[in-house]
């Protein structure tokens, strides 16, 4: 017997839960309103809860009752959600559309949220099933803000009080993928993503005798252009590096040499092997050109998040899992990891886990065409709660029975 009849009883309540979160986005680490619907949620049920020191994160250990030998060496499985929003101004029409101007939850962390809650709800009603212990983890701050790196320095590894030994994540994707069609990659599920800030300093003057200024704008266009040229001629094409200028400003007139211009990139990579690679090209290449052109440059490259691995054998037990849940055809193994990034990669850094993509593609919208992910038209089907709160529960039940030989 499995938990999806019942995680298909929960539904009406996800999905007033999901409309509730989803009226009321908010982003980044500060997330009150959105943390005190959690804590609502979860009250009553048999949780050991706690709330985040320095952000709005909740966590919540549910002890197992299932008798076991070795009481001291239960084991503990993590499930992460996220639940931030964007700053995005909502435009789906929807009736439960984003009431907050300018912020929307355009990533569906709204649905993993309420998947989550219902796994909580599940797990709880089904106790004397679980061999150890499963520590919920609701996540603020996943877009950008490295939310995952504050709640483990917050502690919510040690949560159990003893080692999590595997973790998984869920993200729902508004296209691309088939609705309700679950996706699993062994290894690298989603890029490093790194930041370019680029300062560089000439001399400003006329603009029609640039010999008697230096003139920071061709040096920047080289630039920009330049980058383009390293990732083919430098990087392996089967290694594939993304960069992206997406923000460039200089000057104020047509006719005034300015004394800066800069730029800002984002870098995509699949491999340590090039993210590291990248991060040593890319301020090499720039100096040059400013060198070049007799300007100053001042290079800031920061890294972001890693590489989300994916570990074989619980990807292999979570596709599994899908299976058995769902049915096969339910199941993709995705060719390519995705080109966006992920905080999980700080928890997957630490344990072995997956972290397995669901298709929310409306019913009846082709995926090829629907609005990607923090799209303002993005819309995710609640028909996808009851599936992605029964994989999360029986994720953690079925692992969490595994012979301890599993890894
Ligand atoms: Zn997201």
């Amino acid at each position: 017997m499995n938990l999806l009849d019942d995680a298909r009883g929960l539904a009406p309540d996800l999905r007033q839960l999901r409309h509730d979160l989803h009226r009321e986005p908010e982003v980044g680490l500060d997330l009150p309103r959105t943390q005190e619907r959690v804590l609502g949620a979860l009250a009553g049920l048999p949780l050991e809860v706690s709330t985040g020191t320095d952000t709005t994160s909740v966590t919540a250990v549910l002890r197992g009752t299932a008798d076991v030998a070795t009481p001291d060496e239960r084991p503990v499985v993590l499930l992460r959600a996220d639940m931030d929003g964007l700053p995005v101004q909502e435009r789906t029409g929807l009736d439960y559309a984003s009431r907050v101007d300018g912020v929307m939850h355009a990533c569906g962390h709204d649905l993993h949220t309420s998947m989550l809650v219902g796994a909580a709800r599940l797990l709880s009603a089904h106790r004397e099933r679980l061999v150890g212990d499963v520590v919920l983890m609701f996540q603020p701050g996943e877009e950008g803000w490295d939310g995952a790196s504050v709640m483990i320095s917050e502690g919510v590894m040690e949560a159990a009080g003893r080692p999590v030994e595997a973790a998984y994540g869920l993200h729902v994707f508004s296209s691309v993928r088939q609705h309700a069609e679950f996706v699993t990659r062994r290894g690298t599920m989603l890029a490093a993503s790194d930041a370019l800030h680029v300062t560089v300093h000439g001399a400003g003057g006329h603009g029609s005798t640039p010999h008697l200024a230096k003139d920071p704008v061709t040096a920047v266009a080289e630039m920009v252009t330049a980058l383009q040229t390293m990732v083919t001629r430098q990087f392996d094409v089967f290694d594939p590096v993304v960069v992206t200028v997406g923000s460039l400003h200089a000057g104020t007139r047509r006719n005034v040499i300015p004394d800066t211009a800069t730029f800002e990139a984002t870098v995509r990579t699949f491999s340590a092997e090039a993210r590291d690679k990248v991060a040593a090209a890319a301020p090499r290449l720039l100096r040059g050109i400013a060198a070049a052109h007799g300007v100053d440059v001042m290079v800031d490259y920061t890294a972001e998040y890693p590489l989300t691995v994916n570990d074989v054998d619980e990807t292999d037990f979570a596709a599994h899992t899908i299976a058995e849940l769902f049915g096969g055809e339910r199941h993709a193994d995705l060719v390519h990891p995705f080109n966006g990034s992920e905080d999980f990669s700080r928890v997957l850094d630490l344990v072995p886990g997956s972290f397995v993509g669901l298709g929310a593609v409306p019913v009846g919208v082709d995926p090829a065409t629907a609005p990607f992910n923090h799209s303002p038209y993005a819309e995710y089907d609640d028909a996808v709660l009851a599936d992605g709160t029964a994989l999360y529960a029986e994720l953690a039940q079925r692992r969490l029975a595994l012979p301890a030989t599993h890894n």
